[in-house]
């Protein structure tokens, strides 16, 4: 692409780094930021500066959270001894969004990828195994989509405490396998938490 404007090509490579969006999207979405009134520009860089300078985890689950503890870890009406391991917070808002749910998260960060250069080490597992080591846990409900990378990290997590006398479950999968919990409708996910099955039964089955 050349560019009559450094300014312009500036901004159009910063924004075509984000993912799905290529050079054109991009040059049409800095071409529509110039037709808006620059207060809008501004709004939104500054929506985005703010979010990565003061973004926060919690302590807890590892939520991105505005607090030290996150709402759900600190509400008294949440059963923090059910503990849902999920990869990321879309996977929180997706649970959460079928009411179905009353337990605390873990949030994980991501998957294990060898692939991608992703360990056990990378991801947030030590401090999850610490909780269940402190004896804070009773069930653990592996909830990470059923892809090669969600299968190896619940597996992962299974064999390390293995010792440790908690039930461990994964939600029914009335979602076909390799799709992501964001999409799943909130009634069959809703379903899928409430009718859960022992984690055990997911490995026969595979
Ligand atoms: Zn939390």
């Amino acid at each position: 692409m050349d560019f009559s404007s450094k300014l312009l090509e500036n901004a159009v490579n910063e924004m075509s780094q984000l993912p799905g969006i290529g050079k054109r999207t991009a040059l049409r979405l800095v071409l529509h930021l110039l037709k808006q009134p620059a207060q809008q520009t501004e709004n939104l860089a500054t929506a985005i500066q703010q979010m990565r300078e003061l973004v926060n985890f919690c302590s807890n689950c590892h939520n991105i959270s505005d607090t030290a503890l996150c709402e759900i870890c600190a509400s008294q009406n949440r059963n923090a001894k059910i503990v849902c391991v999920v990869e990321d917070i879309r996977d929180v808002m997706a649970i959460e969004a079928t009411s179905q749910y009353r337990g605390h998260y873990h949030v994980l960060g991501g998957k294990i990828s060898p692939m991608d250069g992703i360990g056990p080490h990378d991801l947030t597992i030590n401090s999850l195994i610490q909780k269940i080591e402190e004896g804070k846990i009773e069930e653990l409900i592996f909830a990470l989509s059923s892809t090669m990378e969600g299968d190896t990290t619940n597996f992962y997590i299974f064999k390390q405490i293995e010792g440790f006398n908690i039930i461990t479950t994964t939600i029914a999968r009335g979602i076909s396998v390799g799709d992501e919990l964001e999409y799943a409708d909130e009634v069959t996910l809703g379903r899928s938490i409430v009718n859960r099955i022992p984690f055990e039964n997911s490995l026969k089955n595979s």
